[in-house]
């Protein structure tokens, strides 16, 4: 039941000068890892709740877990996914969303720029640690949300159910930005818009209204 710390698909440089090689070292090598080695501690505390090699499934289901592990799996199942979801959503290639993809962000927004506009201010308004993100609802249609801490929209009762599928999702804890960027969370946002993999996030809309 040990869950690995999952390789960046590009060096850690590659999302470079938006988001800088030192930040992705340290939030991938250091936070994330801790998330994987703090998952498998309160996993193994709990020998008698089994054996488990699913991430999403553990989310989806928080409250199998046993209460005293509850906590420390909730933070952490979300620490580790939410960050695997992250960085699989950034490139540095430059990338364009689908047709499709972009019909659902102006049925929904009115504009690309309008899209733009609410996510990062999802992103904004979210006080301390979290995470903004973009759902596609069970009609198609997009929203976007943000969570506290390291809470996934998937953790169902726990957040609210939201019968909904992410497709793209943005670290707003300090960790992500604040060796560049210090207290300026705005031009974080504004610089990794740049770095978002449109192609994947595309694809993962393709995925959820199953086209
Ligand atoms: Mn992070």
């Amino acid at each position: 039941m040990q869950f690995k710390l999952k390789p960046l698909d590009y060096p850690t440089n590659a999302l470079e000068p938006q988001i800088d090689a030192r930040t992705v070292e340290i939030h991938h090598d250091k936070h994330q890892a801790a998330y994987v080695a703090n998952l498998n501690a309160a996993l193994e505390s709990s020998p008698e709740f089994g054996t488990h090699t699913d991430l999403l499934s553990l989310i989806k289901n928080l409250r199998a877990v046993p209460e005293k592990i509850r906590e420390a799996v909730r933070n952490n199942v979300g620490g580790v996914w939410n960050h695997e979801f992250y960085w699989d959503g950034l490139t540095p290639k430059k990338t364009e969303p689908s047709a499709e993809f972009k019909a659902a962000v102006e049925k929904s927004f009115g504009s690309f720029e309008k899209f733009k506009e609410k996510l990062l201010g999802e992103c904004m308004k979210r006080f301390g640690s979290g995470w903004g993100w973009v759902l596609v609802n069970p009609d198609g249609t997009l929203k976007v949300v943000s969570t506290p801490n390291q809470d996934n929209p998937l953790m169902g009762e726990f957040i609210g159910a939201c019968g909904c599928e992410p497709v793209l999702t943005i670290d707003v804890w300090e960790h992500a930005y604040y060796l560049k960027y210090q207290n300026k969370r705005a031009e974080y946002l504004e610089n990794i818009w740049d770095k978002i993999n449109w192609e994947k996030v595309s694809e993962r809309y393709a995925e959820a209204v199953g086209m």
